[in-house]
């Protein structure tokens, strides 16, 4: 008994320590003996337990004010010392996990699975058109859902018959084993076999849902899809989950939104793009042009001389946002000058006349009756080649 080591000893460390030392000491001391980095030495195993022991103990108040009281007595079973109480290693497993993490593999912090669990979320997904996502739309779909047998009141159970209390972990859903390890004798615990952690066991099962204590059933659920929402985004619909245990609320359904494309409209966060033909005579001339908003045809004021690839900004006319609709992004339009593929000749002659007025040689009329050519270019040289075919 006397031979045992004084435990503030074993850790190297002062009796006034305080606790985050005590930790960081004892960390110290275990690093360098554990077995992993000491294999099969058999000295470093028994400093290893010692420091593990001594930390056990001066890490929990109590024991730690018994044993500056009454020194190694206070936990000599056999002695019957003052207070007398065992040191257990099976209280390890917290210490280790304090102080290791996973390393120990962390038994013993399982919650009892017998208590209010809350149900499972489902995921599912919704496709909607673009507008529907800019604007908002509310939508119904079919999801079969779990509910509390009716039959059997979620038990399982055939009416008249109780689920029996497991015999092997007596209803706790959770069994202890107890095997010999390093440290002395380890506990691991373990959802039950038998009973798969419900701590009951049916031997009438219910006919109406084989035992589970559930059916599933087509349910109808609305989901507004709020203005706003983005590709990806996900709505929360409360209760519309799995059912929970043991009296456990329900799980949420989450449904992942999957916007289409839009033929015109580009969306990037909250503002919109897309691009606009407008005639040159327009581009030329300026003028309104009517283009297409998310909202509808708008009526867009051009300047005279309008370039091609000009951008205007729509303040306001972009995608609402979530937060709050009234709140818009913005709408970017690209002018795009079309220039005609085909002209009559009439307006080959007037455009021939314009063109003289520039100074800028252009074919005559009767030159390009394929109505194909190229019409403020430079043409001399492509006169001939076009010529000989
Ligand atoms: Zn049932
Ligand atoms: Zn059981």
């Amino acid at each position: 008994m006397t031979d045992k080591r004084d435990y503030y000893e074993v850790l190297g460390v002062d009796r006034g320590v305080s606790e985050a030392e005590l930790k960081k000491a004892y960390r110290v001391v275990a690093k360098k003996y554990h077995p992993d980095t000491n294999p099969g030495d058999k000295e470093a195993e028994e400093k290893f337990k010692e420091a593990a022991e001594a930390y056990a103990v001066l890490s929990d108040p109590e024991k730690r004010a018994k044993y500056d009281q009454f020194g190694h007595a206070a936990f000599d079973q056999s002695g019957g010392g003052p207070g007398g109480f065992g040191f257990d290693f099976a209280d390890m497993g917290d210490i280790f996990g304090d102080i290791f993490g996973d390393m120990f593999g962390g038994g013993g912090r399982q919650r009892a699975s017998n208590g209010p669990i809350r149900g499972a979320d489902i995921k599912t997904t919704l496709r909607v058109s673009f507008t529907e996502a800019v604007f908002g739309t509310q939508q119904e779909i079919e999801l079969p859902l779990k509910d509390e047998c009716h039959v059997c009141k979620g038990t399982g159970s055939q009416p008249g018959h109780q689920p029996e209390t497991c015999s092997k972990c007596a209803g706790k859903g959770q069994v202890v084993f107890t095997q010999q390890s390093l440290f002395g004798m380890a506990r691991t615990i373990q959802t039950c076999p038998d009973c798969g952690g419900s701590g009951k066991l049916i031997k009438f099962k219910c006919s109406n849902c084989a035992g589970t204590g559930y059916v599933k059933s087509k349910k109808r659920i609305q989901i507004a899809v709020p203005a706003g929402i983005d590709n990806g985004r996900s709505i929360r619909i409360k209760a519309k989950g799995e059912p929970g245990i043991n009296g456990g609320e329900r799980g949420d359904l989450l449904v992942s939104i999957l916007v289409d494309r839009d033929p015109v409209f580009q969306r990037q966060d909250y503002d919109l793009f897309s691009s606009e033909p407008i005639s040159f005579t327009q581009a030329a001339l300026g003028g309104t042009v009517t283009i297409n908003t998310i909202d509808g045809p708008y009526d867009l004021e051009i300047k005279p001389g309008t370039q091609t690839d000009t951008k205007v900004k729509l303040k306001g006319k972009g995608v609402p946002t979530l937060k709050n609709k009234n709140v818009r992004g913005d709408h970017y339009v690209t002018l795009v000058v079309q220039v005609p593929d085909k002209l009559t000749e009439e307006q080959k002659s007037i455009l021939n006349q314009y063109a003289s007025t520039t100074g800028v040689n252009a074919r005559s009329s009767t030159d390009s009756a394929g109505g194909n050519g190229s019409l403020f270019g430079d043409h001399k040289k492509k006169k001939g080649f076009k010529k000989g075919f």
